[in-house]
């Protein structure tokens, strides 16, 4: 029987209204592969295998009487980021503790009602701050990803899934997963999605609803899927995405057939290239890269058209204001009182303190220090008023934008995925992975990051499309145009499974030792 863990979203569902197989054996498969994988990857920090059981032995139901809704029997990764009923939801973060929700998020539960099944809750940078998922209170995860050296032998280096949805991207690359949610605040969809060789969008702000996802910056998180294709991604958006009274600044506006856009092709698209995003020292590759968009969009009858974004370099500064003092604002109701963890004190300033000393990691601390400066007396018109004007600026150079091109294309990071602790230490280096992506929350846009082809250490590069408000179907058109050319990019050497494989032998044999059990 072929690996059900290797099927695409989209194969999974053919496969299960054929019959190949059922719900329940897709779901095995992946619960087996979690198992397998684990200990090494670190990508789920709550499998719920009990829970998907149950979940697929409903859709199997389904199946056989004819009433499969549209992602029947598909099993998933959650981003820890998003409330599950009853279920626990860290955020990654200490504070939150052993928190259980008594609600589900409205991403979750559209999901859910399209017959999606959870295979349990994935790893993330601490309240998705990060962009390498080691600020995870449960530790990083591991990418499945490995350099290759001059030699052709893969190196042994640990590689960043990149973050903060890290998890995401690991399990739907080591096919821990048929696909996953995520979220993106700066980044934190499509960097690991092209740190991985995976899809990820981050729809329109507004497209899906934020009710019942851990606030990080409110006016920049937008939640959004990671799958190993454009249109399994436009699948999981078509689930994901709806109007939603619970989230005010959620869109009435009906969400698409994604699916149905993948087919039109690109003739007749007009592409910007945008000048500001050549940044000094931008590497060979990555040049060499957003050519070979450029010419695969070209040969598929789009037009290139180069365009300025003049404020381009204040989007990444601007951004570390404005969303270090949304999570400021946003973090202050952990108190020790209404969620999760509590240190007591000797009153309850003490309480709060010790709490959230306790409870908060360093980079969380860094953000929330950063952003309560920021909105202080004194200095809220010099800095966050500031960055506020530059954001409109920012999104006023896209709608100019817009009056010439229909989409606009750019690598989606400076480099291919570092090795851990290469950017940990230095805050500012970290920050700057996030370059190509800020401006696209700060502007409110859909952008796309679709895996481009190889660097020179053999990891993924992504290529990133950005496209008006609300027009994500341009967005899977071209980036089905750009997934046609470079093809899809697939783990090839499983090291994560081999620990696993001889501890499953180990734990066969009888135990010989004096006092093992015979
Ligand atoms: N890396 C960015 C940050 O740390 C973006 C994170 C995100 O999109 N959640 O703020």
């Amino acid at each position: 029987m072929t690996d059900l863990t290797k099927l695409t979203l989209a194969e999974a569902r053919d496969g299960l209204r054929r019959k190949s197989f059922s719900a329940t054996e897709l779901a095995k498969a992946h619960i087996m592969a979690i198992e397998a994988a684990n200990s090494a990857l670190n990508a789920y920090v709550l499998p719920t295998p009990e829970h998907a059981l149950a979940q697929a032995a409903e859709s199997d139901k389904r199946l056989a009487e004819g009433t499969a809704r549209p992602l029947e029997g598909l099993p998933i990764g959650h981003k820890d980021l998003f409330c599950t009923k009853g279920i626990r939801t860290t955020a990654c973060s200490k504070i939150l503790d052993d928190f259980k929700p008594p609600y589900e998020s409205t991403v979750g539960q559209n999901l859910w009602d399209a017959g999606a099944v959870m295979l349990g809750k994935l790893n993330n940078d601490e309240f998705a701050m990060g962009s390498s998922n080691e600020t995870s209170a449960f530790g990083p995860v591991i990418s499945p990803w490995r350099r290759i050296g001059k030699d052709g032998k893969p190196s042994t280096d640990k590689l960043v899934p990149g973050g903060s949805s890290g998890g995401s991207s690991a399990a739907v690359a080591a096919g821990l997963c048929l696909a996953a949610t995520a979220t993106d605040t700066g980044g934190s969809i499509r960097q690991p999605a092209a740190l991985t060789g995976t899809v990820g969008i981050k729809p329109t702000y507004g497209r899906c609803s934020r009710w019942g996802i851990v606030a990080f910056a409110s006016s920049l998180d937008q939640a959004g899927p990671i799958a190993k294709t454009v249109r399994d991604a436009a699948m999981m958006l078509g689930a994901m995405a709806s109007h939603d009274p619970k989230d005010s600044t959620s869109v009435d506006a009906p969400v698409p057939n994604y699916e149905a856009a993948l087919g039109k092709g690109v003739k007749g698209l007009r592409v910007g290239v945008p000048k500001e995003y050549r940044v000094p020292g931008m590497s060979r590759e990555i040049e060499d890269l957003w050519q070979k968009g450029i010419d695969w969009l070209k040969s598929a009858g789009a037009s290139i058209h180069e365009i300025s974004l003049p404020h381009t370099k204040y989007a990444l500064p601007a951004y570390y204001i404005v969303a270090p003092a949304e999570c400021s604002s946003n973090l202050a109701r952990y108190d020790g009182v209404r969620y999760g963890l509590r240190v007591p004190g000797k009153d309850v300033i003490d309480t709060y303190e010790n709490t959230r000393a306790a409870g908060f990691g360093k980079e969380v601390r860094r953000r929330i220090l950063i952003g309560t400066y920021v909105l202080s007396a004194g200095y809220y018109d010099a800095y966050y008023l500031k960055a506020q004007k530059v954001r409109t600026l920012i999104k006023r150079d896209f709608d100019e934008a817009w009056s010439k091109v229909d989409v606009v294309l750019t690598p989606t990071t400076p480099s291919p995925a570092f090795a851990f602790g290469e950017k940990s230490g230095d805050p500012i280096a970290m920050y700057l992975e996030d370059i190509f992506t800020v401006t696209v929350n700060m502007a409110g846009l859909p952008g796309i990051s679709v895996p481009g082809g190889l660097s020179s250490e053999g990891t993924p590069l992504g290529l990133q499309l950005i496209a008006k408000p609300f027009d994500e179907e341009t967005l899977f058109r071209a980036g089905q145009a750009i997934e046609d050319a470079a093809g899809r990019l697939t783990v090839q050497n499983e090291w994560w499974t081999a620990g696993a494989g001889k501890a499953r032998e180990a734990a066969k044999k009888p135990d010989k030792s004096p006092g093992g059990k015979r």
